[in-house]
């Protein structure tokens, strides 16, 4: 993927910004955050139906992310997505969508009623055990659970945005206001934070160690060593 004047493509140069969206904001200074919400919906096109939607105050986000993986973008990563909420804060920053990209990933969100085997949606739809995160939090019995191939486009788009942005951190919804609840217990934020901020660990093949790395084994001998030549200083 790639990022010209601030609208995705594919490497073969597929755009993946869907024209037609009423409620992009005015520019915004180069975002700061990212941040990532579930779509509380049962398909990914309900939700861009929902995020375009030309109703008065309707919500809308930079980035939709299907459970098969599939990116739509719905608003230039320079523009306001009204995606977090206006009373939205984080450290000394207000209104975080004056400062961050918003990110939806179609999920059902939160369960709190079983039927039978299967856990009954906010929305009435039910879904498989399989699909569910049984952890009670918030008020709520269980999280629908993220799909690896979902998680893995979120990574790869995040350090696309974390190399044209000067992006600092990426945060929940529920980070910057209190009310909502998503992405919830069943994202794994950490696990994402690490692969995007932290440094990748060192490895070599094994031939490189080889070359480059004195060999474990050889460590108690110097140990030793050492310690025989300080216990004939000290006699
Ligand atoms: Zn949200």
């Amino acid at each position: 993927m790639k990022i010209i004047n601030h609208r995705l493509y594919k490497d073969d140069k597929t755009s993946l910004y869907r024209e037609g969206n009423p409620n992009i904001g005015p520019p915004i200074d180069p975002p700061k955050f990212l941040i990532i919400h579930y779509t509380a919906g049962s398909t990914v096109e309900g939700a861009i139906a929902t995020l375009t939607s030309p109703k008065d105050n309707s919500p809308t986000a930079h980035l939709v992310i299907g459970r098969d993986g599939s990116i739509t973008q719905l608003v230039p990563f320079n523009c306001n997505g009204y995606h977090a909420g206006g009373t939205s804060t984080w450290r000394d920053f207000k209104n975080m969508n004056l400062y961050s990209i918003g990110i939806e990933l179609d999920n059902a969100g939160y369960y709190d009623q079983k039927v039978g085997e299967k856990w009954k949606s906010s929305f009435g739809k039910l879904y498989d055990p399989a699909d569910v995160f049984e952890f009670a939090c918030g008020g709520h019995l269980a999280w629908h659970r993220y799909t690896p191939i979902q998680l893995d486009a979120l990574n790869q788009v995040s350090k696309l945005l974390l190399n044209t942005y000067p992006i600092q951190e990426v945060l929940g919804h529920q980070d910057v206001l209190k009310t909502k609840s998503d992405p919830g217990p069943a994202f794994p934020m950490e696990t994402l934070r690490q692969q995007l901020f932290s440094p990748p660990a060192v490895s070599f093949s094994i031939g490189e160690a080889e070359e480059k790395v004195e060999w474990p084994l050889a460590e108690p001998e110097h140990k030793n060593t050492r310690h025989r030549a300080s216990q004939s200083r000290r006699g």
